[in-house]
């Protein structure tokens, strides 16, 4: 047997490395040993179907008569496929860009030299042999080469490098996804940059399409804005944006767009400007920024190709097909379109559902794909994945299913009973039919509408229920009378809906709502679902209107008696998502969670024991609770210390420890300090990461004993680390030396 393999940690060099040997042996098994970097795995995870990898332990090593080991030539680097090289009369093969040193093994192939990146090497091989590879290849080898070279800045670069990534240009590799996978660090000066832009960010809609626009200006030339662009992009998940900078009486547009209904290459024309229709920019001289702002908002107005008319109608119903391909993520949309052929093949009607529907009639972002299939949905889900690959995860007890399809893309799939063959349908025909049930079923009219991916069919929408007129009238509406008292979550889903796109309950909806809550319906939901939903509730972007008719309503007193809304407060839930912003560059890469310092806002009247209970009651998590309790605990005395005008990082440092990171944004939002706010981020973005460099051995070497002392000289370093004191190695010994003499 052929055995291919790689070290340990393989990064996106051994990985491509690994399947570009595949291509060059096309009948040997492949592994990837041991653990890998994150980034790989996540690549992996979304792309599993590229290389057939097989697991250690399903090798037996003991048949293994060649081995391929690429990217490496350290035996004990390979993993458990270092049993094989015991094999009697093995063959060896090695490709290897890493300057030979010792303890390496020798192959009878044996091919290295001056490269960047073993998948140069290979590539080369690939490209003199002349074996076809698929645009998906291509992208993975180039990821390959772009990491290990960085991008083609490391000093390690050779031309090799860039002639094997050009020529893999012309297979078809997609930058977009090396771009994606490979995430530098930023540097600080991006770091600034990025939070400057955060704070400047303006949402607008344009034809029911959000766009970020940005406006600034700098004295100088800002030379990593456009990578910067591209990362705040990412963090923020933004479907287009416009940059506009200002320098020395020139605006430079920058402008990035993922979907099609925004072609930035065009919209940048009007401003003499050009480029592709996912990047693009221009440079304009001789108007001021304001009014490059107006202009551009006008020439996005008919640019924007929605099919959404400006003043927040809707688009004709007929026409949804348009929006499905255009106001959609390329990704999105092509498995849409291509579900449905797949479904028509397999004999399947499938539906587009619920919120998802409703968000795309609303312009608003979405990707939680849910499908309703008339018939079985979990054969349908494993027939879609037989035909695009993936894999499926089936609940047999509710007929329903959630694929995950190449690309990461999950969709949601249940079923409704099929009792009608013919097709195409009339809308009688599939309104007899068990579609209607399943959407009957469901909260509210917005909610329930669904949208043909059927060819032939596709993109028309399906509305028994008036939801389409209920979106244009801006109106939560349940379907029928009893519907808040079969589920009473549905008055926090209400609650939430209205708050979320600024709707209100029809009359008829809101007199149920009130009847239903003055019957104390809630009583009748598990705590936990209550804690839920009211969790729900306080995680959506702009919450405050939600907070506030919960209130009206009386369900914060049903949380907890003693919470009063007040002006305040309000005022509080309002800054949290500025503090945020603010706040945003340091923790981008945390999960920090909003819910709960928009909690922290309601408690924070109530005495630590009220709130210890309340969490009880509501069996938040230990760690929720844990969050919440530390961060109320010391509120006062924290804000206190941070308002002292002469305070050392290190007492900083000692006052901050350990608070969750929930608990240091409350605390700026209490205090409204510049300083307390300056400290915390000085604490986030710096101290916490401060480390020493002595450790217990080197104490010991020093000649000092184990034992408590140890943990005091390494608590005074640290300090003495963070105040500046010491900055060295050495001067920590010495440091160390002085102020604990030994005896
Ligand atoms: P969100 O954008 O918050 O996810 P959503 O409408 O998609 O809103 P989900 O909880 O994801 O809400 O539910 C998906 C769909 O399932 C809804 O659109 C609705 O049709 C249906 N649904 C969810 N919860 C209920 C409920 N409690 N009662 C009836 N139908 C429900
Ligand atoms: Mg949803």
């Amino acid at each position: 047997m052929d055995l291919i393999v790689t070290h340990v940690g393989a990064d996106f060099d051994a990985l491509a490395s690994l399947a570009a040997a595949k291509k060059l042996y096309p009948k040997a098994s492949v592994i990837l040993p041991g653990s890998t970097d994150k980034d790989v795995r996540e690549y992996l995870d979304k792309n599993s179907h590229l290389l057939e990898l097989k697991q250690e332990k399903e090798v037996d090593f003991k048949k293994v008569k060649r081995l391929i080991v690429v990217d490496t030539r350290l035996a004990k680097r390979i993993g458990e496929a270092k049993e094989a090289l015991n094999n009697p009369g093995l063959v060896l093969h090695f490709y290897d860009h890493h300057p030979r040193a010792k303890g390496d093994l020798f192959g009878t192939v044996d091919v290295g030299g001056y490269y960047g990146a073993t998948t140069t090497i290979l590539v080369e091989l690939i490209k003199k042999k002349k074996i076809k590879i698929s645009p998906e290849e291509a992208t993975l080898f180039a990821l390959g080469i772009y990491e290990d070279t960085g991008s083609f800045t490391f000093p390690s670069t050779t031309p090799s490098d860039l002639k094997a990534a050009s020529f893999l240009l012309t297979r078809g590799a997609n930058l977009n996804v090396v771009s994606d996978f490979i995430r530098r660090e930023l540097t600080k000066k991006q770091v600034k940059l990025l939070d400057r832009l955060l704070r400047l960010e303006k949402r607008i809609k344009i034809n029911g399409i959000e766009t970020a626009i940005i406006k600034l200006k700098s004295p100088d030339y800002i030379t990593d804005l456009a990578a910067t662009v591209h990362r705040l992009r990412d963090i923020e998940n933004l479907n287009s944006i416009f940059v506009l900078l200002e320098t020395k009486g020139k605006i430079r547009i920058i402008a990035r767009s993922r979907i099609k209904a925004v072609n930035v290459g065009k919209i940048t024309q009007a401003f003499g400007g050009g480029g592709h229709a996912t990047a693009a920019s221009a440079t304009i001289r001789g108007i001021g920024l304001k009014d490059v702002e107006k202009k551009l908002i006008k020439v996005l107005k008919t640019n924007v190709t929605s099919e959404i008319t400006a003043d927040g109608g809707l688009m004709d119903k007929r026409n949804l097909a348009s929006i499905l391909k255009n106001n959609l993520p390329s990704k999105i949309a092509s498995l849409l379109a291509k579900a449905g052929r797949v479904a028509e093949q397999g004999r399947f009607r499938i539906y587009l559902v619920g919120g998802f529907v409703r968000d795309l009639l609303l312009g608003v972002r979405n990707f939680d794909v849910d499908l309703v299939v008339e018939g079985d949905g979990i054969s349908f889900a494993q027939y879609l994945v037989k035909r695009l690959g993936g894999n499926v995860t089936a609940h047999k007890r509710f007929a329903t299913a959630v694929a995950t399809l190449p690309g990461g893309i999950k969709i949601d799939i249940a079923s409704a009973r099929k009792e009608f063959y013919e097709f195409p349908a009339a809308l009688p025909a599939i309104e007899k039919s068990s579609l209607r049930e399943d959407l009957y079923r469901r909260d509210f009219t917005i909610n329930a509408m669904a949208v043909i991916l059927n060819p032939g069919h596709f993109g028309e929408l399906v509305d028994f229920f008036g939801g389409w007129k209920d979106l244009k009238q801006r109106t939560v509406k349940v379907l029928h009378k009893r519907s808040f008292v079969e589920d009473p979550t549905r008055i926090f889903r209400a609650i939430r809906f209205e708050g979320r796109y600024g709707f209100l309950m029809d009359k008829n909806t809101e007199q149920l709502a009130l009847d239903a809550l003055k019957m104390k319906i809630l009583r009748r939901l598990s705590k936990e679902r209550v804690r839920e939903e009211i969790i729900a509730i306080l995680s959506e972007p702009e919450p405050g209107n939600a907070i506030l008719r919960m209130d009206k309503l009386g369900i914060l007193n049903f949380i907890h008696a003693k919470i009063r809304l007040s002006q305040e407060m309000g005022k509080e839930l309002r800054r949290v998502n500025a503090i945020f912003s603010r706040f945003a560059s340091p923790l981008r890469e945390e999960a920090v969670e909003r819910w709960i310092v928009r909690f922290l806002i309601l408690v924070q009247k109530l005495g630590i024991s009220e709130v210890e209970k309340l969490c009880e009651d509501f069996r938040f998590s230990r760690k929720e609770t844990n969050k919440i309790i530390r961060s109320e605990e010391r509120l006062r005395e924290i804000v206190r210390k941070l308002r002292e005008p002469q305070l050392k990082p290190s007492s900083v440092y000692q006052t901050l420890k350990g608070l969750p990171v929930e608990g240091l944004l409350f605390t700026v939002l209490k205090a409204r300090s510049r300083i307390v706010e300056k400290r915390v981020y000085q604490y986030l973005t710096r101290m916490r990461k401060v480390r020493i460099y002595t450790t217990g051995d080197k104490l010991k070497r020093m000649g000092y004993k184990a034992g408590p002392l140890f943990k005091r000289i390494m608590e005074e370093l640290l300090r003495a680390r963070l105040d500046g004191i010491v900055k060295s190695p050495s001067s920590e010994t010495k440091f160390v030396f002085d102020n604990f003499p030994k005896d």
